[in-house]
């Protein structure tokens, strides 16, 4: 079966770096789809979900926005934050989604929507792939 060396790295340090037979993701303009021997292509990546498919399992990853690297043997994920099911803290990502949504509700003029806007979307990705 034809693998992926899949890397995904953030300003911390790398998270992973493990062989896979599909990556699936979200870039900025749409699903993505990557299977051994893509021909290069390098996408901004939304707040999301990344989906990495091995021999028996699948790895989600909740990744904070960044860039997709394919070349036909590689697959690199530079995010902002990265983070596996297990590295999750839903106590904190409850509180995040709590606090963007007071603030998003609030309308007062010193709230940087925008800024609680993406704070919500970090949050409820990270609660999805926790449940996934
Ligand atoms: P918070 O408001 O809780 O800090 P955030 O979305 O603003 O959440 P980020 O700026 O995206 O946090 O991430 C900062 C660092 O904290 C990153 O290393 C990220 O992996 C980590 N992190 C953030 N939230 C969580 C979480 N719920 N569980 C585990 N790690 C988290």
């Amino acid at each position: 079966m034809k693998t992926l060396t899949v890397s995904v790295v953030t300003p911390d340090g790398p998270v992973l770096e493990e062989s896979f037979s599909m990556v699936s993701c979200k870039a900025e303009n749409g699903e993505l789809g990557i299977l051994p021997g893509h021909i290069p292509l390098v996408a901004p990546l939304s707040i999301s979900a990344v989906r990495l498919k091995g021999e028996g399992d699948t790895v989600n990853i909740a990744i904070s926005g960044g860039f997709l690297e394919v070349r036909p043997d590689k697959v690199t994920i530079l995010a902002q934050s990265a983070e596996k099911p297990s590295d999750i803290d839903v106590e904190r990502a409850r509180k995040a989604k709590e606090r963007a949504e007071r603030r998003l509700k609030a309308k007062q003029d010193d709230v940087d929507f925008r800024r609680a806007e993406l704070a919500l979307r970090r949050a409820l990705n990270r609660l999805d792939v926790v449940d996934q």
